[in-house]
Protein backbone atom coordinates (compact mmCIF):
# COMPACT_ATOMS: atom_id res chain seq x y z
CA UNK A 1 0.00 0.00 0.00
CA UNK A 2 1.15 3.34 -0.49
CA UNK A 3 4.83 1.77 -1.31
CA UNK A 4 5.73 4.05 -4.66
CA UNK A 5 4.35 7.35 -2.96
CA UNK A 6 5.54 6.03 0.32
CA UNK A 7 9.62 5.77 -0.83
CA UNK A 8 9.22 9.10 -2.94
CA UNK A 9 7.89 11.47 0.29
CA UNK A 10 10.21 9.83 2.52
CA UNK A 11 13.37 10.21 0.15
CA UNK A 12 12.66 14.13 -0.19
CA UNK A 13 11.63 14.74 3.39
CA UNK A 14 14.90 12.48 4.51
CA UNK A 15 16.76 15.33 2.64
CA UNK A 16 15.74 18.22 4.56
CA UNK A 17 15.45 16.78 8.21
CA UNK A 18 19.26 16.35 8.48
CA UNK A 19 20.38 19.71 8.25
CA UNK A 20 20.74 22.31 10.26
CA UNK A 21 19.24 25.41 8.74
CA UNK A 22 16.77 25.35 6.01
CA UNK A 23 16.22 28.69 3.86
CA UNK A 24 12.86 29.28 2.59
CA UNK A 25 14.08 27.88 -1.10
CA UNK A 26 15.13 24.81 0.42
CA UNK A 27 11.68 24.64 1.85
CA UNK A 28 10.52 25.83 -2.13
CA UNK A 29 12.58 23.04 -3.50
CA UNK A 30 11.13 20.30 -1.62
CA UNK A 31 7.76 21.05 -1.96
CA UNK A 32 8.25 20.97 -5.76
CA UNK A 33 9.46 17.80 -5.26
CA UNK A 34 6.45 16.65 -3.18
CA UNK A 35 4.22 18.64 -5.41
CA UNK A 36 5.53 16.04 -8.49
CA UNK A 37 5.28 12.91 -6.15
CA UNK A 38 1.90 13.71 -5.69
CA UNK A 39 0.68 14.52 -9.35
CA UNK A 40 2.08 11.04 -9.77
CA UNK A 41 0.49 9.23 -7.20
CA UNK A 42 -2.08 10.09 -9.71
CA UNK A 43 -3.83 12.95 -6.64
CA UNK A 44 -6.05 15.01 -8.16
CA UNK A 45 -4.67 18.37 -9.41
CA UNK A 46 -6.79 20.94 -7.03
CA UNK A 47 -5.95 18.40 -3.76
CA UNK A 48 -2.25 18.75 -4.71
CA UNK A 49 -2.40 22.40 -5.34
CA UNK A 50 -4.36 23.00 -1.78
CA UNK A 51 -1.99 21.02 -0.33
CA UNK A 52 0.98 21.87 -1.44
CA UNK A 53 0.01 25.63 -0.65
CA UNK A 54 -0.73 25.06 3.19
CA UNK A 55 2.17 23.10 3.80
CA UNK A 56 4.16 26.20 1.71
CA UNK A 57 2.42 28.65 3.80
CA UNK A 58 3.41 26.96 7.58
CA UNK A 59 6.62 25.68 6.36
CA UNK A 60 8.32 28.68 4.91
CA UNK A 61 9.74 30.99 7.95
CA UNK A 62 9.17 27.77 10.24
CA UNK A 63 10.07 29.11 13.79
CA UNK A 64 12.74 27.56 15.47
CA UNK A 65 12.03 25.10 18.22
CA UNK A 66 14.74 24.16 20.52
CA UNK A 67 15.66 20.65 20.05
CA UNK A 68 13.73 20.71 16.90
CA UNK A 69 15.55 20.85 13.43
CA UNK A 70 13.50 23.27 10.71
CA UNK A 71 12.97 20.38 8.65
CA UNK A 72 11.82 18.05 11.21
CA UNK A 73 9.46 20.69 11.63
CA UNK A 74 8.49 20.91 8.31
CA UNK A 75 8.13 16.84 7.98
CA UNK A 76 5.52 17.33 10.89
CA UNK A 77 3.68 20.31 8.69
CA UNK A 78 3.43 17.57 5.70
CA UNK A 79 2.24 15.17 8.30
CA UNK A 80 -0.56 17.18 9.59
CA UNK A 81 -1.81 18.27 6.31
CA UNK A 82 -1.91 14.57 5.21
CA UNK A 83 -3.84 13.77 8.00
CA UNK A 84 -6.38 16.48 7.23
CA UNK A 85 -6.39 15.91 3.47
CA UNK A 86 -6.95 12.05 4.35
CA UNK A 87 -10.04 13.69 6.44
CA UNK A 88 -8.80 14.08 10.02
CA UNK A 89 -10.71 11.33 11.90
CA UNK A 90 -11.79 7.71 10.99
CA UNK A 91 -15.04 7.63 10.13
CA UNK A 92 -16.62 4.55 11.06
CA UNK A 93 -20.12 2.55 9.58
CA UNK A 94 -22.54 4.14 11.52
CA UNK A 95 -25.45 1.77 13.50
CA UNK A 96 -26.70 4.10 15.11
CA UNK A 97 -30.27 3.72 14.01
CA UNK A 98 -33.48 1.78 15.35
CA UNK A 99 -33.17 -2.05 13.96
CA UNK A 100 -32.95 -3.31 11.36
CA UNK A 101 -30.02 -0.99 10.41
CA UNK A 102 -30.00 -0.83 6.60
CA UNK A 103 -26.58 -1.12 4.70
CA UNK A 104 -26.70 -0.71 1.19
CA UNK A 105 -23.58 -1.44 -1.15
CA UNK A 106 -23.32 0.19 -4.74
CA UNK A 107 -20.47 0.09 -6.90
CA UNK A 108 -19.71 -1.08 -10.58
CA UNK A 109 -19.45 -4.86 -11.35
CA UNK A 110 -16.11 -6.17 -10.34
CA UNK A 111 -15.17 -3.52 -7.77
CA UNK A 112 -15.30 -6.19 -5.01
CA UNK A 113 -18.61 -5.20 -3.87
CA UNK A 114 -20.24 -8.69 -3.19
CA UNK A 115 -16.74 -9.59 -1.26
CA UNK A 116 -16.37 -6.53 0.86
CA UNK A 117 -20.63 -7.09 1.58
CA UNK A 118 -19.46 -10.18 3.20
CA UNK A 119 -15.71 -9.01 4.79
CA UNK A 120 -18.40 -6.13 6.34
CA UNK A 121 -21.20 -8.82 8.16
CA UNK A 122 -18.22 -11.10 8.89
CA UNK A 123 -16.43 -7.81 11.02
CA UNK A 124 -20.04 -6.61 12.18
CA UNK A 125 -20.93 -9.73 13.34
CA UNK A 126 -17.36 -10.70 14.59
CA UNK A 127 -16.18 -7.95 16.11
CA UNK A 128 -19.15 -5.74 16.87
CA UNK A 129 -21.81 -8.36 17.76
CA UNK A 130 -24.20 -7.45 15.50
CA UNK A 131 -26.63 -9.99 14.12
CA UNK A 132 -26.37 -9.71 10.35
CA UNK A 133 -28.36 -10.33 7.42
CA UNK A 134 -26.80 -10.23 3.98
CA UNK A 135 -29.07 -10.35 0.77
CA UNK A 136 -28.09 -9.89 -2.98
CA UNK A 137 -30.23 -7.58 -4.37
CA UNK A 138 -28.51 -8.94 -8.11
CA UNK A 139 -30.81 -10.27 -10.44
CA UNK A 140 -29.51 -9.99 -13.39
CA UNK A 141 -26.16 -11.77 -13.40
CA UNK A 142 -27.84 -15.55 -12.55
CA UNK A 143 -24.79 -16.43 -10.36
CA UNK A 144 -24.63 -13.07 -7.93
CA UNK A 145 -27.35 -14.10 -5.33
CA UNK A 146 -25.49 -17.58 -5.19
CA UNK A 147 -22.36 -15.89 -4.76
CA UNK A 148 -23.33 -14.17 -1.69
CA UNK A 149 -24.62 -17.19 -0.07
CA UNK A 150 -21.24 -19.20 -0.29
CA UNK A 151 -19.62 -16.66 1.05
CA UNK A 152 -22.12 -15.77 4.11
CA UNK A 153 -21.80 -19.93 4.30
CA UNK A 154 -17.49 -19.29 4.21
CA UNK A 155 -17.96 -16.16 7.13
CA UNK A 156 -21.00 -18.15 8.56
CA UNK A 157 -23.16 -14.64 8.14
CA UNK A 158 -27.08 -15.59 7.15
CA UNK A 159 -28.11 -14.51 3.75
CA UNK A 160 -31.91 -14.35 3.05
CA UNK A 161 -32.86 -17.66 0.93
CA UNK A 162 -33.12 -16.92 -2.43
CA UNK A 163 -36.91 -16.84 -4.70
CA UNK A 164 -36.34 -16.87 -8.09
CA UNK A 165 -38.18 -14.45 -10.31
CA UNK A 166 -38.56 -11.24 -7.61
CA UNK A 167 -37.13 -7.91 -8.63
CA UNK A 168 -34.39 -5.70 -6.40
CA UNK A 169 -37.18 -3.61 -4.83
CA UNK A 170 -39.03 -6.77 -3.75
CA UNK A 171 -35.64 -8.49 -2.65
CA UNK A 172 -34.98 -5.38 -0.80
CA UNK A 173 -38.47 -5.06 0.87
CA UNK A 174 -38.37 -8.44 1.73
CA UNK A 175 -34.79 -8.35 3.18
CA UNK A 176 -36.07 -5.81 6.14
CA UNK A 177 -39.26 -7.58 6.58
CA UNK A 178 -36.98 -11.23 7.28
CA UNK A 179 -34.46 -9.21 9.67
CA UNK A 180 -37.39 -8.13 11.56
CA UNK A 181 -39.04 -10.81 12.12
CA UNK A 182 -35.35 -12.48 12.83
CA UNK A 183 -34.36 -10.05 15.39
CA UNK A 184 -31.57 -9.03 13.41
CA UNK A 185 -29.74 -5.90 13.94
CA UNK A 186 -28.09 -4.97 10.38
CA UNK A 187 -29.13 -5.78 7.21
CA UNK A 188 -26.51 -5.46 4.47
CA UNK A 189 -28.31 -4.83 0.49
CA UNK A 190 -25.76 -5.84 -2.25
CA UNK A 191 -26.71 -4.09 -5.22
CA UNK A 192 -26.67 -5.15 -8.88
CA UNK A 193 -23.10 -3.45 -10.74
CA UNK A 194 -22.97 -2.71 -13.79
CA UNK A 195 -19.54 -1.89 -16.41
CA UNK A 196 -20.12 1.82 -16.30
CA UNK A 197 -22.73 3.81 -14.88
CA UNK A 198 -26.06 3.97 -16.70
CA UNK A 199 -29.09 5.97 -16.17
CA UNK A 200 -30.94 2.28 -15.48
CA UNK A 201 -28.43 1.32 -13.08
CA UNK A 202 -28.89 4.31 -11.03
CA UNK A 203 -32.82 4.20 -11.26
CA UNK A 204 -32.59 1.23 -9.94
CA UNK A 205 -30.01 1.81 -7.17
CA UNK A 206 -33.03 5.20 -5.97
CA UNK A 207 -35.61 2.73 -6.27
CA UNK A 208 -34.14 0.37 -3.42
CA UNK A 209 -33.00 3.44 -1.50
CA UNK A 210 -36.72 4.46 -1.51
CA UNK A 211 -38.07 1.00 -0.30
CA UNK A 212 -35.05 0.02 2.07
CA UNK A 213 -34.66 3.79 3.55
CA UNK A 214 -30.85 2.69 4.33
CA UNK A 215 -29.20 4.35 7.02
CA UNK A 216 -25.97 3.95 5.21
CA UNK A 217 -25.06 3.84 1.30
CA UNK A 218 -21.83 2.91 0.76
CA UNK A 219 -19.56 3.16 -2.46
CA UNK A 220 -17.49 0.01 -3.21
CA UNK A 221 -14.83 1.53 -5.35
CA UNK A 222 -11.52 -0.24 -7.17
CA UNK A 223 -8.34 2.11 -5.82
CA UNK A 224 -6.56 0.87 -8.62
CA UNK A 225 -8.43 2.91 -10.75
CA UNK A 226 -7.82 6.34 -9.18
CA UNK A 227 -9.36 9.00 -10.44
CA UNK A 228 -11.81 7.39 -12.19
CA UNK A 229 -13.29 5.99 -8.61
CA UNK A 230 -13.19 9.95 -7.27
CA UNK A 231 -15.20 9.99 -10.10
CA UNK A 232 -17.48 7.73 -10.02
CA UNK A 233 -18.31 8.29 -6.37
CA UNK A 234 -19.06 11.85 -7.10
CA UNK A 235 -21.56 10.43 -9.51
CA UNK A 236 -22.91 8.01 -7.48
CA UNK A 237 -23.50 10.76 -5.06
CA UNK A 238 -25.11 12.96 -7.22
CA UNK A 239 -27.14 10.38 -8.34
CA UNK A 240 -28.74 8.65 -4.85
CA UNK A 241 -26.36 9.64 -2.08
CA UNK A 242 -23.43 8.36 -0.37
CA UNK A 243 -22.34 8.28 2.93
CA UNK A 244 -18.96 6.64 2.93
CA UNK A 245 -16.55 4.72 0.41
CA UNK A 246 -15.06 1.66 0.62
CA UNK A 247 -12.16 1.06 -1.68
CA UNK A 248 -10.76 -2.33 -2.07
CA UNK A 249 -7.67 -3.40 -3.39
CA UNK A 250 -5.45 -1.35 -1.85
CA UNK A 251 -3.07 -4.21 -1.19
CA UNK A 252 -2.29 -3.54 -4.72
CA UNK A 253 -2.55 -0.16 -4.57
CA UNK A 254 1.47 1.25 -4.63
CA UNK A 255 0.14 5.23 -6.00
CA UNK A 256 -2.94 6.47 -3.39
CA UNK A 257 -4.38 8.59 -5.65
CA UNK A 258 -7.81 7.71 -5.37
CA UNK A 259 -7.26 7.60 -1.13
CA UNK A 260 -5.35 10.91 -1.41
CA UNK A 261 -8.08 12.78 -2.99
CA UNK A 262 -11.50 10.83 -2.32
CA UNK A 263 -12.20 12.58 0.91
CA UNK A 264 -10.81 16.59 -0.34
CA UNK A 265 -12.62 15.75 -3.67
CA UNK A 266 -16.18 14.04 -3.01
CA UNK A 267 -16.29 15.77 0.86
CA UNK A 268 -17.30 12.06 1.80
CA UNK A 269 -15.51 10.07 3.95
CA UNK A 270 -13.37 6.98 2.98
CA UNK A 271 -14.77 4.67 5.71
CA UNK A 272 -13.03 1.27 5.35
CA UNK A 273 -10.40 -0.30 2.55
CA UNK A 274 -9.97 -3.76 0.97
CA UNK A 275 -6.59 -5.15 1.99
CA UNK A 276 -6.69 -8.94 0.37
CA UNK A 277 -8.77 -11.24 -1.39
CA UNK A 278 -9.38 -13.02 2.36
CA UNK A 279 -12.73 -11.88 4.20
CA UNK A 280 -10.53 -10.64 6.95
CA UNK A 281 -8.76 -8.15 4.83
CA UNK A 282 -10.49 -4.92 5.73
CA UNK A 283 -9.15 -2.08 7.36
CA UNK A 284 -10.65 1.31 8.87
CA UNK A 285 -9.30 4.17 7.28
CA UNK A 286 -7.59 5.77 9.62
CA UNK A 287 -6.14 9.43 8.13
CA UNK A 288 -3.35 9.68 11.22
CA UNK A 289 -1.75 5.87 10.54
CA UNK A 290 -2.18 6.09 7.00
CA UNK A 291 -0.27 9.40 6.90
CA UNK A 292 2.32 7.71 9.50
CA UNK A 293 2.61 4.69 6.92
CA UNK A 294 2.87 7.09 3.62
CA UNK A 295 5.23 9.30 5.30
CA UNK A 296 7.32 6.54 7.36
CA UNK A 297 8.39 8.95 10.04
CA UNK A 298 6.42 8.85 12.89
CA UNK A 299 9.31 9.07 15.47
CA UNK A 300 9.84 12.26 14.28
CA UNK A 301 6.19 13.31 14.25
CA UNK A 302 6.02 12.48 17.85
CA UNK A 303 9.40 13.97 18.70
CA UNK A 304 7.86 17.32 17.55
CA UNK A 305 5.00 16.81 19.34
CA UNK A 306 6.83 16.39 22.45
CA UNK A 307 8.57 19.83 22.24
CA UNK A 308 5.75 21.85 21.03
CA UNK A 309 4.02 20.20 24.39
CA UNK A 310 7.21 21.49 26.18
CA UNK A 311 6.96 24.72 24.43
CA UNK A 312 3.57 24.92 25.58
CA UNK A 313 4.52 24.03 29.81
CA UNK A 314 7.44 26.16 29.44
CA UNK A 315 4.88 29.25 28.54
CA UNK A 316 2.37 27.64 31.05
CA UNK A 317 5.65 28.14 33.97
CA UNK A 318 6.24 31.52 32.72
CA UNK A 319 2.65 32.43 33.35
CA UNK A 320 2.87 30.67 36.68
CA UNK A 321 5.81 32.65 38.07
CA UNK A 322 3.90 36.10 36.79
CA UNK A 323 0.59 34.84 38.50
CA UNK A 324 2.82 34.22 41.70
CA UNK A 325 3.97 37.86 41.16
CA UNK A 326 0.53 39.10 41.59
CA UNK A 327 0.75 40.59 38.42
CA UNK A 328 -2.24 39.99 35.55
CA UNK A 329 -2.74 42.33 32.26
CA UNK A 330 -4.67 42.09 29.49
CA UNK A 331 -1.60 40.71 27.47
CA UNK A 332 -1.28 37.70 30.18
CA UNK A 333 -5.26 37.46 28.94
CA UNK A 334 -4.66 37.38 26.08
CA UNK A 335 -2.21 34.59 25.96
CA UNK A 336 -4.27 32.33 28.16
CA UNK A 337 -7.48 32.85 25.90
CA UNK A 338 -4.89 32.11 22.90
CA UNK A 339 -3.81 28.62 25.13
CA UNK A 340 -7.46 27.71 25.01
CA UNK A 341 -8.78 28.22 21.97
CA UNK A 342 -5.15 25.88 20.75
CA UNK A 343 -7.34 23.06 23.03
CA UNK A 344 -10.19 23.54 20.88
CA UNK A 345 -12.03 26.82 21.57
CA UNK A 346 -14.65 26.04 24.20
CA UNK A 347 -16.44 23.19 22.48
CA UNK A 348 -13.23 21.74 22.31
CA UNK A 349 -12.10 22.10 26.12
CA UNK A 350 -16.18 20.85 26.94
CA UNK A 351 -15.85 18.16 24.95
CA UNK A 352 -12.87 16.68 27.13
CA UNK A 353 -14.93 16.91 30.14
CA UNK A 354 -17.28 14.00 30.19
CA UNK A 355 -21.14 14.64 30.25
CA UNK A 356 -20.50 17.96 29.26
CA UNK A 357 -20.94 17.23 25.67
CA UNK A 358 -24.58 17.85 25.70
CA UNK A 359 -24.07 21.51 26.92
CA UNK A 360 -23.03 22.63 23.94
CA UNK A 361 -26.32 23.72 22.61
CA UNK A 362 -27.47 25.36 25.40
CA UNK A 363 -23.81 27.73 25.72
CA UNK A 364 -24.39 28.33 22.03
CA UNK A 365 -27.93 29.77 22.76
CA UNK A 366 -25.83 31.78 25.20
CA UNK A 367 -23.34 33.27 23.43
CA UNK A 368 -20.65 30.96 24.39
CA UNK A 369 -19.71 29.78 21.25
CA UNK A 370 -16.78 28.38 19.90
CA UNK A 371 -15.55 31.95 18.32
CA UNK A 372 -15.90 33.42 21.73
CA UNK A 373 -12.30 33.77 22.85
CA UNK A 374 -11.20 34.43 19.07
CA UNK A 375 -13.62 37.60 20.06
CA UNK A 376 -12.26 38.15 23.17
CA UNK A 377 -8.38 38.06 21.69
CA UNK A 378 -9.61 40.40 19.07
CA UNK A 379 -11.18 42.52 21.42
CA UNK A 380 -7.57 43.09 23.34
CA UNK A 381 -5.96 43.34 19.96
CA UNK A 382 -7.77 46.59 20.05
CA UNK A 383 -6.19 47.89 22.88
CA UNK A 384 -3.51 50.46 22.67
CA UNK A 385 -0.35 48.86 24.51
CA UNK A 386 -1.08 51.27 27.50
CA UNK A 387 -4.58 49.94 27.65
CA UNK A 388 -3.87 46.61 27.76
CA UNK A 389 -1.09 47.08 30.49
CA UNK A 390 -3.77 49.49 32.60
CA UNK A 391 -7.39 48.59 31.96
CA UNK A 392 -8.43 50.94 34.09
CA UNK A 393 -8.15 53.72 31.28
CA UNK A 394 -10.83 52.11 29.50
CA UNK A 395 -13.66 54.67 29.82
CA UNK A 396 -16.85 55.08 27.78
CA UNK A 397 -14.72 56.52 24.43
CA UNK A 398 -12.27 54.07 24.21
CA UNK A 399 -14.42 50.97 24.90
CA UNK A 400 -16.36 52.60 21.55
CA UNK A 401 -12.79 52.65 19.52
CA UNK A 402 -12.52 49.14 20.67
CA UNK A 403 -15.48 47.59 20.10
CA UNK A 404 -15.89 48.96 16.27
CA UNK A 405 -12.40 47.76 15.89
CA UNK A 406 -13.22 44.39 17.14
CA UNK A 407 -16.64 44.24 15.46
CA UNK A 408 -17.84 43.71 19.10
CA UNK A 409 -19.89 45.84 21.47
CA UNK A 410 -19.69 47.72 24.44
CA UNK A 411 -21.45 44.82 26.86
CA UNK A 412 -18.94 42.05 25.05
CA UNK A 413 -16.28 44.51 26.56
CA UNK A 414 -17.44 44.95 30.19
CA UNK A 415 -18.04 41.31 30.05
CA UNK A 416 -14.19 40.50 29.12
CA UNK A 417 -13.05 43.42 31.68
CA UNK A 418 -15.32 42.32 34.43
CA UNK A 419 -13.79 38.96 33.92
CA UNK A 420 -10.26 40.42 33.72
CA UNK A 421 -10.66 42.02 37.06
CA UNK A 422 -11.87 39.02 38.90
CA UNK A 423 -8.66 36.77 37.08
CA UNK A 424 -6.36 39.72 38.84
CA UNK A 425 -8.15 40.19 41.90
CA UNK A 426 -7.65 36.49 42.38
CA UNK A 427 -3.79 36.51 41.34
CA UNK A 428 -3.16 39.20 43.89
CA UNK A 429 -4.80 37.13 46.53
CA UNK A 430 -2.90 34.30 45.76
CA UNK A 431 0.72 35.69 44.72
CA UNK A 432 0.55 39.31 46.77
CA UNK A 433 1.30 39.53 50.50
CA UNK A 434 -2.28 39.90 51.55
CA UNK A 435 -2.45 36.19 50.51
CA UNK A 436 0.81 35.28 52.16
CA UNK A 437 2.50 34.44 49.06
CA UNK A 438 0.52 31.18 48.68
CA UNK A 439 1.50 30.89 45.03
CA UNK A 440 4.69 32.11 45.53
CA UNK A 441 5.21 29.48 48.01
CA UNK A 442 3.34 26.30 45.53
CA UNK A 443 6.09 27.34 42.79
CA UNK A 444 8.87 27.03 44.98
P1 LIG B 1 -18.30 -7.41 -7.49
O1 LIG B 1 -18.58 -7.75 -8.93
O2 LIG B 1 -18.16 -5.94 -7.31
O3 LIG B 1 -19.24 -7.99 -6.53
O4 LIG B 1 -16.84 -7.99 -7.17
P2 LIG B 1 -16.41 -9.28 -6.36
O5 LIG B 1 -16.75 -9.08 -4.94
O6 LIG B 1 -16.91 -10.48 -7.02
O7 LIG B 1 -14.81 -9.17 -6.44
C1 LIG B 1 -14.09 -9.29 -7.64
C2 LIG B 1 -12.69 -9.81 -7.34
O8 LIG B 1 -11.96 -8.86 -6.61
C3 LIG B 1 -12.69 -11.06 -6.50
O9 LIG B 1 -11.74 -11.95 -7.03
C4 LIG B 1 -12.25 -10.60 -5.14
O10 LIG B 1 -11.57 -11.58 -4.41
C5 LIG B 1 -11.35 -9.45 -5.47
N1 LIG B 1 -11.23 -8.46 -4.40
C6 LIG B 1 -12.21 -7.81 -3.75
N2 LIG B 1 -11.71 -6.97 -2.84
C7 LIG B 1 -10.36 -7.08 -2.90
C8 LIG B 1 -9.26 -6.44 -2.20
O11 LIG B 1 -9.42 -5.57 -1.32
N3 LIG B 1 -8.01 -6.83 -2.57
C9 LIG B 1 -7.78 -7.76 -3.53
N4 LIG B 1 -6.52 -8.06 -3.83
N5 LIG B 1 -8.78 -8.36 -4.21
C10 LIG B 1 -10.05 -8.03 -3.89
Amino acid sequence: MFDSLSDRLSGILDGLTGRGALSDQDVQAALREVRRALIEADVALPVVRSFTESVREKAVGVSTLKAIKPGQQVVKIVHDELVEMLGSDAEPIDLNAAAPVVIMMVGLQGSGKTTTTGKIGLRLQKRQNQKVLMASLDTRRPAAQEQLRQIGEQVDVATLPIIAGQTPVEISARAVQAARLGGYDVVILDTAGRTSIDAELMAEAADIKRAANPHEILLVADSLTGQDAVTLAENFDEAVGVTGIVLTRMDGDGRGGAALSMRSVTGKPVKLIGTGEKMDALEDFHPSRIADRILGMGDIVSLVERAAEQIDAEKAAAMARKMASGKFDMNDLADQLRQMQKMGGLGGIMGMMPGMGKMKDQMAAAGLDDKLFGRQIAIIQSMTKKERENPALLKHSRKKRIAAGSGTDAAQINKLLKMHKQMADMMKAMGGKKGGGKMRQMMG
